[in-house]
């Protein structure tokens, strides 16, 4: 038995290193990881500059508390991560991860709320399905019951709105017209809550474990943020899986030319080198609330110099090498092979996604999209032959109201062509010994 525990019982082996796109076990195993763990190693495994820039950091100062001291490292990066946001979006809060991330979102809409004389503003509308951690303020947005409900009593569970899960619905709107619609759901939803109520719209621009990579169509995005306009309601982005380059753009939102009031940030914003996430704002927002007396907020790890230093260290990699416009065409590529494997397994009944955050999801019947049957398990099962042929990639069974195994497919925004076929080519494997085993 070990002493260590996580979410269940899950033997795996020791990881010994990791190389680029790949990871090594105890026993030298070599494992793609083609979904950068859990779409956070955005830039590979080991990256010489972003050690030796820990280390450097590492040499003079691990901590230093921020309200002892500013750190180089801390407003260097904050000066980065501005400079790569929309315009309008200037101002950085550090945390430690994605859950934190959120809380933060949150909890500075609220302090603005007060500043603005909108005491009655405190609710924040979310989707469902929808992920945004497992913290209990993140938790009540998260639209997921199997991680929410046993704790519902223990929280103030917010309202919820449909995820855009169009390529369920079987009408006849054009995908305009279907955009619109689920983002209209936003405004009855509004309404029914009474607007002076509400402060807030949180949003995955692109769903990641909750829906697979799901893409709302263009119109969604622009009426999302008219609609908020329209209330006066802050429209918060979690971008902790979409942001640093994952999805071809830099945040997802520039695919729209969408400027939130506020962003989270964090997995590929540290790319794993450290624990690390941000909350980027809007300035007037900022300076309210500083104007009033301060951020009632912060975290004892907040603008941790080492984080600080491989956050900018990734930052500058991203750049130097290009990665987002690499994520961009790595991404077409491996869509374009997904999608050409729908001709050998009929059971794939949808490839979707941008630049390198890439899913496919397994039915049972592509013309309904009808799921296979719960007991078939077949989210854990593609997942554990895919890892006995040394390819990693990130399953669940969500999807709309209903349920659908969906497999997120990843990988390094460094990975190449030859790459992306020598994952492809483990990705069948795993496919033929499923359907082997599962008739299909
Ligand atoms: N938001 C989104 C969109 C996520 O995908 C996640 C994690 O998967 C989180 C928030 C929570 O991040 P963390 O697990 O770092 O707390």
């Amino acid at each position: 038995m070990s002493n260590l525990f996580y979410q269940s019982r899950q033997p795996r082996p020791f990881l010994d290193r990791g190389e680029g796109i790949y990871l090594f076990d105890e026993h030298g195993k070599r494992y793609i990881d083609g979904s950068s763990g859990a779409m956070v190693s955005n830039i590979g495994h080991s990256n010489p500059r972003v050690l030796e820039a820990m280390k450097a950091q590492m040499d003079k100062a691990t901590f230093g508390y921020r309200l002892h001291f500013r750190t180089e490292a801390s407003e260097r990066l904050a000066t980065k991560t501005a400079s790569l946001m929309p315009d309008g979006l200037d101002r950085v809060f550090f945390v430690s991860g994605g859950s934190e991330a959120v809380e933060s979102c949150v909890k500075l809409a609220r302090q603005y709320a007060l500043t603005q004389g909108q005491a009655s503003r405190w609710k924040v509308i979310s989707r469902f399905p929808s992920y945004h951690g497992c913290t209990l303020g993140a938790l009540a947005l998260t639209g997921y019951d199997p991680l929410a409900l046993p704790f519902a009593p223990m929280m103030q569970v917010m309202p919820k709105i449909a995820a855009p899960t169009c390529y369920l619905d079987r009408d006849n709107l054009t995908d305009e017209a279907r955009g619109l619609k689920y983002a209209d759901l936003l405004r009855d939803e509004i309404i029914a809550q009474g607007p002076d109520t509400v402060l807030a719209f949180i949003m995955e621009p692109i769903g990641g474990a909750s829906t697979g990579a799901l893409v709302a169509p263009d119109s969604y995005y622009a009426r999302i943020r008219e609609i908020c306009d329209e209330f006066g309601i802050l429209l918060i982005y979690d971008e902790v899986m979409t942001g640093a380059g994952r999805t071809g753009r830099f945040l997802a939102a520039e695919h729209w030319g969408i400027t939130p009031d506020i962003v989270a940030l964090s997995k590929g914003f540290a790319a794993g080198y450290a624990p690390l996430g941000a909350m980027v704002a809007r300035n007037d927002i900022v300076e309210a609330i500083l104007d009033a007396g301060g951020f009632l907020h912060g975290f004892t790890y907040a603008g941790n110099p080492l984080a600080c230093a491989a956050g900018l260290a990734v930052l500058e990699e991203i750049e130097r090498e290009g990665l987002v416009a690499n994520a961009a065409r790595m991404g077409e590529v491996l869509k374009q092979r997904l999608e050409g494997l729908m001709r050998r397994y009929p059971m794939i009944g949808d490839v979707r996604g941008k630049g390198l955050m890439t899913a496919f999801e397994l039915v049972s019947d592509r013309e309904t999209m009808a799921p296979l049957p719960r007991g078939m398990n077949a989210y854990l099962r593609l997942v554990e032959i895919a890892y006995g042929n040394g390819l990693i990639i990130y399953s669940r069974r969500t999807r709309g109201g209903a349920e659908g195994d969906h497999f997120l497919v990843c990988p390094p925004l460094i990975i190449t062509e030859a790459q992306v076929d020598e994952m492809m080519g483990l990705l069948v494997r795993s496919l033929d010994t499923f359907c082997a085993e599962s008739g299909l």
